[in-house]
């Protein structure tokens, strides 16, 4: 049984004629001959009314609902997705069978929000499209061995599609969303971005890792795992989009590239602590952030300087643990990291220097910077965020 994967995301469902444009996807598939598996986010985005965001709006964070209820209420918005999908199919002579997360056999952990995947029980799906029916299963979605109702975290769909493409050995799960396939930069900021043929599981993940949310990073592990490959397409168009494999399966065609930057991405809502003096309590300032649980970035000590950068929400907390400890913070709010990513970049010398110039011109100041084998981030001010991307795809010519 040849079996294809396709998931839509929350553009590509959100009115009927997206959801015909996805359908019309499907029907292409059943024409090739595959066993076709639809995995569906919830329809639209914010502002949408069965939209994930809308649905946590009905409740205020100060009201008293448990995660676990969370949890219920935000994976209404795929159950409904799925139903009104199917009949979409079915209404055009399809047999179809809707299955939600816990029905398809998507077993997880019980970390409510964000719960990870233990185990795909595919039996169900199996034997329905054995029967030769069109699944539509709900993205996002999983179940504790308890039988509580759980959510994959942000991009959650994404993983669906490439756990469930795993489990049952698909050909290839393909994402399908908004553009053309994974670019050079997010097209919202970067007007002539490339699309990118062919990437690796490994260059993605990195890009993914840094704010391409194009797909989930997790997603693209579970897919590398078994080699799956994964096609990130348009709804709209009949182009292939992106074909993301592992760097073997390109080199035995012959086409990996020797690109060494993928892309340039952006992350916003940051903040900017650092802290000046001669005598700073430095193991205390990290083990008190730790303990309250905040994630630290742009990490930075030296004898009388510590700096970091803090997720913009635990901002207030982060400042309050550094003044208990007698210290007055300078905090720079409103921060965004740009990056410069590459598999290839690490040790190519001059690539830090392309860097500072594209930003010195464009008058954007790096508030701090830092690197890995991969990647090269540079702190910038909010308002600057969308220059600094234009200037660095600009600065390793990327758009050719
Ligand atoms: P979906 O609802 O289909 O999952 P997402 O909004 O999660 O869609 O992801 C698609 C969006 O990702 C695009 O609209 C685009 O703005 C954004 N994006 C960010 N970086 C990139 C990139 N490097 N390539 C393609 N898209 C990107
Ligand atoms: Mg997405």
């Amino acid at each position: 049984m040849r079996i294809l994967v396709q998931k839509f995301g929350g553009t590509s469902v959100a009115s009927r004629e997206s959801r015909l444009a996805a359908v019309r996807h499907v029907e292409r598939a059943l024409a090739e001959g595959y066993r076709v598996v639809v995995v569906v986010s919830a329809m639209g985005r914010k502002g949408d009314p069965y939209a994930t965001d809308t649905l946590l709006s009905a409740v205020d964070e100060t009201d008293a609902v448990g995660k676990r209820e969370l949890d219920i209420l935000m994976s209404c918005g795929e159950t409904i997705s799925a139903v009104v999908f199917a009949s979409l199919l079915r209404s055009r002579g399809h047999e179809v069978s809707v299955l939600t997360g816990a029905q398809a056999g998507i077993v997880t952990n019980n970390q409510y929000g964000d719960a990870r995947i233990l185990e795909v029980r595919p039996e169900r799906i199996l034997e329905a499209l054995e029967r030769g029916c069109v699944v539509v299963v709900t993205g996002f979605q999983g179940v504790t061995l308890d039988g509580d109702v759980t959510t994959l975290g942000r991009g959650g769909s994404d993983t669906t599609a490439t756990a469930l493409g795993v489990a049952l050995g698909a050909e290839y799960v393909d994402i399908f969303t908004d553009v053309d396939g994974i670019m050079t930069a997010d097209p919202r900021i970067v007007e002539d971005a490339r699309r990118l043929r062919r990437v690796t599981y490994t260059e993605i993940c990195n890009l993914a890792y840094q704010g391409a949310k194009v797909i989930h990073p997790r997603a693209v592990e579970i897919a590398m795992q078994k080699n799956v490959p994964i096609r990130v397409r348009s709804t709209h168009s009949d182009d292939e989009g992106t074909l993301v494999t592992s760097a073997t399966t390109s080199l035995e065609s012959g086409a990996l590239s020797d690109r060494f930057v993928t892309g340039i991405t952006q992350a916003a809502s940051f903040a900017q602590l650092v802290m000046d003096g001669p005598e700073l309590p430095y193991g205390r300032i990290f083990v008190e952030t730790a303990r309250r649980g905040i994630s630290l970035d742009f990490i930075y000590v030296s004898q009388d300087r510590v700096a970091y950068t803090v997720p913009e929400r635990d901002a207030p907390a982060a400042i309050a643990i550094v003044r208990e400890l007698g210290i007055e913070p300078r905090v720079v709010p409103d921060c965004a990291r740009v990056a410069v990513v590459g598999a290839g970049i690490a040790g190519v010398p001059g690539i830090m220097a392309k860097i500072v110039s594209a930003l010195e011109e464009e008058g954007v100041e790096i508030l701090q910077s830092a690197d890995s084998h991969t990647t090269i981030w540079c702190l910038v001010r909010r308002p600057d965020m969308e220059r600094a991307v234009r200037a660095l795809h600009r600065a390793f010519e990327l758009s050719q």
